[in-house]
């Protein structure tokens, strides 16, 4: 180990983020009371899962909010509801050009260093680099792995060479952050989700020794796993194999705390993570198994359970709901462009608005909702409308009053989504069968018997 290494753990403060954490978006702002709630739910149930707001400078250019106004809503939901554990709010896959506007608000950073990763670095800075750190040469078998983790030169200069200027650049971000808000005041996450090509768990490895001789006290890390995360639906790809690259990573990780001296909490933190169900069974056990700390993201999820309130409430919502879809369809291109990579819509399987416009409340919610026992639910029109939220931010407040007005089928959904589809399975798997209805029935059951003792003591 080398006397820099030691500086990511020593020499710097940070702000702690827990074991368990989990990123909710909220695009437009209205939903960060019925998202806690999921969180409150956890809690009773004995899950301590630290909710973090996150989003993205992308979706606040294109629902034209502020960062400073996810805080205020987050802190409104946390004092109506008496959240008394950490939360934070995550400046989501910032970078040198879009970190100043977060500064404010935000004690969770994301540094999205991608666009850095294809330059290759000039090969002097690869053999000092590989010179520094003799141990990425050798030979290491990770508890519970089958096979050791064993680079060549060679390969370790191809690895070296492709992510040095990367992890350099996370370095200018982490101490343009530093230095404007204190490094016990934040905390740093590294995302390299966004590229082409996966990140290996030997590669993992050799970022993470670059990061901590850059002094990134990084207490989360997302690289791109095996397979495709679309956006609002399952994953796609070999479970058995992602499963396998998982515990490898984590494995890494736990290697990687010890010999560069990184912070203890050191996580992976899975992007896109909303609606992959069929991965987190293998997640629940990989940190079951291992007693790892996670960290996954979700945004759009929360959207979409906005518009199948809309649908449930009928009339002018499900009318509006019906409006967004047939906008949708008319701008699919142009939607659909930014988020090429990450979506599959089949547009054979997209039913026509005037076909929409017949649809009751019930089909609406059914073609839309996450439900893949349900032979109605239709993944491409889901993925059109989960890309189609500039259409809803375009209606500006007639979209929003709608929100008001149907906050009760929303909220119902919101949580529920969050709690029983994503918490629920990731933190417990099998076990808690508790539901959010059955919560709100207990809590009826509460209140009554709290009323009755009112009047009967007033008596
Ligand atoms: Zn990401």
């Amino acid at each position: 180990m080398t006397s820099s290494a030691s500086d990511a753990r020593s020499s710097r403060s940070f702000l702690p983020l827990g074991r368990y954490s989990f990123g909710v978006g909220d695009r437009f702002g209205h939903q960060a009371r019925a998202q806690l709630r999921a969180f409150l739910l956890a809690a009773r149930e004995g899950a301590d899962i630290i909710p973090v707001w996150n989003k993205s400078y992308r979706e606040h250019s294109t629902i034209g909010s502020e960062p400073a106004n996810v805080r205020v809503a987050a802190e409104a939901a946390i004092r109506e509801l008496g959240w008394t554990k950490p939360f934070h709010i995550d400046a989501d896959h910032i970078t040198l050009k879009t970190v100043d506007a977060f500064v404010a608000s935000s004690d969770y950073y994301t540094l999205d260093v991608a666009d850095a990763i294809g330059t290759p670095a000039p090969s002097h800075e690869v053999e000092k680099f590989l010179a520094r750190h003799p141990e990425l040469l050798q030979r290491i078998d990770l508890p519970g792995q089958s096979w050791p983790i064993a680079m060549s030169r060679a390969t370790a200069s191809l690895i070296a060479a492709r992510y040095l200027p990367a992890v350099r650049e996370a370095g200018r971000i982490y101490k343009h952050i530093a230095d404007v808000k204190g490094s016990a005041n934040f905390i740093t996450e590294v995302s390299m989700d966004e590229t082409g090509s996966p990140q290996k768990p030997d590669e993992l490895f050799l970022i993470l020794a670059a990061l901590a001789d850059e002094g990134v006290p990084l207490q989360a890390i997302a690289p791109k796993f095996t397979g495709r995360f679309n956006k609002g639906v399952d994953y796609v790809g070999n479970v058995n194999q992602f499963e396998a690259e998982f515990r490898a990573d984590i494995a890494v990780i736990a290697h990687a705390i010890k010999v560069f001296n990184l912070p203890d909490n050191l996580k992976l933190s899975v992007h896109s993570g909303s609606d992959k169900f069929s991965i987190y069974a293998p997640i629940h056990r990989a940190l079951r198994d291992t007693g790892a700390g996670l960290h996954l993201k979700t945004a759009g999820t929360t959207w979409l359970e906005e518009l199948i309130g809309l649908a449930e409430a009928g009339g002018e919502a499900l009318a509006l709901a019906k409006e967004i879809y047939a906008e949708a369809c008319e701008h699919r291109d142009e939607l659909c462009a930014p988020y090429a990579a990450v979506i599959d819509i089949d547009p054979g399987k997209l039913p026509s608005p005037s076909q929409v416009e017949k649809w009751s409340s019930e089909q609406y919610a059914s073609a839309l909702r996450h439900d893949q026992k349900s032979p109605e639910f239709n993944p491409s029109f889901r993925q059109l409308l989960h890309v189609g939220y500039k259409i809803a931010a375009k209606l500006g407040r007639r979209y929003l009053d709608m929100l008001d007005a149907c906050e009760a089928e929303i909220s119902r959904n919101v949580t529920s989504n969050l709690f029983e589809r994503h918490l629920r399975p990731i933190f417990w798997a099998e076990g808690v069968t508790a539901t959010v209805a059955g919560w709100q029935e207990r809590e009826e059951a509460d209140r009554s018997k709290v009323a009755q003792i009112h009047t009967s003591s007033n008596a």
